[in-house]
């Protein structure tokens, strides 16, 4: 179990995104979101979450060496290849025949990207005393019932916005809503 410990640092296991009360001024990193996501992932066994963790820290140390473009992105397919190669052991028996474990691995991509940028805008809310953020919906039609009803709806920062998400929004793969803050005087 100490994998996602040993993937990125000692400080990952404990810097995992938690309740807003954990979050200091600056959200936890990237990849502490991802190695989140991945975990709670559905669609991988626990020996694919493994392999994932281990995929991501050979890409943090390719990242490193700081290769030639083009080196680079050859080791990024070989790796990824190699990845989707292994989807049998990876993916969970309740996942779409013939899904690719990268595929899947780019919508958690997404959603640690989009789940730490909200937390970002609550805390610079918070941090500027701010009191209220509004829910924005980038119209694409693609949009839960949920967020579309809430669109333009207020939600007090002293919330947990993505725990908010995780209750109430039913949009796939992952919520399509952004947050903007509310400055009294500016917004009606
Ligand atoms: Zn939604």
């Amino acid at each position: 179990m100490g994998f996602f410990k040993t993937l990125l640092g000692r400080s990952a296991g404990n810097r995992a995104p938690a309740t807003p009360s954990a979050i200091a001024t600056e959200p936890p990193s990237f990849d502490a979101y991802l190695e989140a996501a991945v975990r709670a992932s559905a669609d991988f066994t626990a020996e694919g979450k493994e392999l994932i963790a281990e995929h991501l820290r050979r890409r943090k140390e390719r990242e490193r060496a700081d290769l030639p473009p083009k080196a680079n992105r050859a080791a990024h397919r070989a790796e990824d290849d190699a990845l989707d190669a292994e989807a049998a052991r990876i993916l969970s028996p309740g996942v779409k025949a013939g899904s690719r474990v990268t595929t899947l691995m780019g919508v958690l991509f997404v959603e640690a990207a989009t789940t730490r940028s909200r937390d970002k805008t609550i805390q610079s809310c918070r941090d500027l005393g701010l009191t209220h953020v509004t829910l924005m919906i980038p119209q694409t039609g693609e949009e839960c019932a949920w967020c579309v009803a809430n669109d333009g709806a207020k939600f007090p920062v002293k919330d947990d916005i993505n725990a908010l998400l995780r209750k109430n929004c039913t949009c796939t793969p992952s919520p399509k809503c952004f947050f903007n803050a509310v400055v009294e005087g500016f917004d009606a």
